[in-house]
């Protein structure tokens, strides 16, 4: 079977070898067959049986070589040199379709010599989360690690209270974070670094490694790509809840799940991390805390570039960043060529929703219905002249396209999703998982990816939160 392990063998220094530890009573649960076929997975490890034996035999054709990476990150704002792995490991890389590399990572995988006080493990509840997020995101079409398989367990494992350990696979183009680079630099281990940085240039940028001056072509691709993924969370709404240096990818993915939300009413100060008191992490932080984040990591670049070089990139990020949102935006309110005062409209519209507690996807969706006007349009909102006096701009501006409403308002769902992944919709997967039945979990999959279509029979999947789903409390537990 055609797995590699270039991080484990080009990199030895820079991870330690660990064994899958198996769970008790384990089974197949979810099985992402459409991703499987695109990056080449073997077709006979789609069988339970056979994937199971892949993971937990030592002579297990997953079980050959993983490793438990070492990286450190900016916690919080604090530096950690004591992260890594603690509960992840890369089994493998494979060669997917169009020779994309694709790293294989089991995360709840048991204990490495990182995991400190944890237990190695991953509770059925986080893994459903980020099996569900990362396909939502895909979804829509975020930049994302996704997820391949999910397994669940009858081992017990302790957190607020007892729950049910459980192991996703997923698979994106690598493991590497920003705290990779942070604690090789930070620990002054300069040789170490220094490959990791040749090793990131050839297998994952050669693009970069070609250019005059390789590490700084790379940090601009990393500002770029963060930048731009940034700008499609703020328009669509996703909050991460924990940015820290460890949970950055420098592929610009969206990666590490843990207490995120799709905002349901519009808040631009909305805490999704209910850890999180200060609001260090909150939706209308993220910008500026990737920013932060990518400032952390190009200290590690310094040995390579010099001070104005690190201006020149991470000056791009916020070029790039109000350009695609303002992109998105406009995209989003159905406008084709953009107009100076777009974005005014725009920003009065975020401050009517939030004023008048409306839900932030829905109200896109209300603004492409066909035969709104301007008193239903006032309906939904308390102040109805504000509403009114606010619809009128919006008129002259979408006629000044000349396109018919029909036209804009087919592009309008084409980027406006009428369904995304909202907190308690998600609970309602978990809850009846824990149950053993996750026919909730393959419904929410098939509905989320392809979240701008109509899905007649799953109308109420599209409706804002019921009261009891609407103050949930999600903490860092995982
Ligand atoms: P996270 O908050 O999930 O991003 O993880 C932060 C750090 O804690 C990483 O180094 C993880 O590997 C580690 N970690 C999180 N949960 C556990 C666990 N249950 N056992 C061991 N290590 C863990
Ligand atoms: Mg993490
Ligand atoms: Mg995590």
């Amino acid at each position: 079977m055609h797995f590699d392990h270039s991080y484990a063998k080009q990199l030895a220094d820079l991870s330690s070898p660990v064994k899958v530890t198996p769970l008790v009573q384990a089974s197949l649960a979810l099985f992402n067959s459409k991703l499987a076929e695109q990056i080449q997975f073997p077709a006979e490890l789609s069988q339970e049986q056979r994937l199971l034996e892949a993971l937990f035999t030592p002579q297990g054709v997953l079980n050959q070589h993983p490793i438990a990476q070492k990286y450190g990150g900016h916690q919080f704002g604090g530096w950690n040199p004591d992260l890594g792995d603690g509960r992840g490991l890369l089994l493998a890389e494979i060669n997917g379709k169009d020779n994309v590399s694709w790293d294989l990572h089991l995360k709840g995988a048991g204990k490495t010599p990182y995991s400190r006080f944890g237990d190695g493990r991953a509770v059925l509840r986080s893994s459903i989360r980020e099996y569900l997020a990362s396909e939502a995101l895909h979804g829509l079409g975020i930049p994302t690690s996704r997820a391949l398989c999910l397994i669940a367990s009858n081992e017990p494992v302790y957190r607020e209270k007892q729950e049910h350990g459980a192991m996703l696979i997923r698979a994106c183009q690598s493991h590497i974070r920003f705290g990779h680079f942070e604690y090789f630099y930070h620990t002054k281990q300069h040789d170490k670094l220094h490959a990791l940085f040749q090793y990131t240039l050839e297998k994952h940028f050669p693009e970069c490694q070609a250019t005059d001056n390789p590490h700084l072509a790379l940090l601009e691709n990393i500002v770029t790509s963060t930048a731009k993924l940034i700008a499609k969370w703020q328009a669509f709404g996703f909050c991460h809840g924990v940015m820290n240096t460890d949970n950055m990818s420098i592929h610009g993915i969206t990666f590490d799940f843990g207490p995120y939300a799709f905002l349901d009413r519009y808040q631009a100060d909305y805490i999704c991390n209910h850890s999180d008191h200060a609001g260090r992490y909150a939706y209308d932080q993220q910008p500026g805390v990737a920013l932060w984040n990518l400032n952390a990591l190009a200290h590690a670049f310094t040995p390579h570039l010099s001070v104005e070089h690190i201006k020149l990139a991470l000056g791009q990020y916020e070029v790039v960043l109000r350009d695609q949102y303002a992109h998105l935006m406009c995209q989003k309110m159905g406008f084709v060529q953009s107009q100076e005062s777009d974005m005014l409209l725009v920003n009065d519209w975020l401050t009517m929703l939030e004023q008048n507690q409306r839900d932030y996807t829905l109200s896109f969706r209300l603004l492409s219905e066909p035969e709104l006007n301007e008193t239903r349009f006032a309906d939904h909102f308390i102040d109805r002249s504000q509403a009114k006096a606010w619809y009128r701009r919006y008129q002259e501006r979408v006629q000044l396209d000349s396109r018919s409403v029909q036209a804009r308002c087919e592009s309008m769902n084409a980027i406006n999703p009428k369904y995304v992944l909202r907190n308690y919709l998600a609970q309602v997967a978990i809850d009846k998982a824990e149950q053993g039945d996750f026919s909730e979990c393959e419904r929410l999959l098939e509905i989320l990816a392809t979240p701008f279509a109509e899905h007649s029979r799953y109308q109420d999947y599209a409706k804002a939160p019921p009261e009891w789903g609407q103050s949930m409390e999600i903490s860092c537990s995982s």
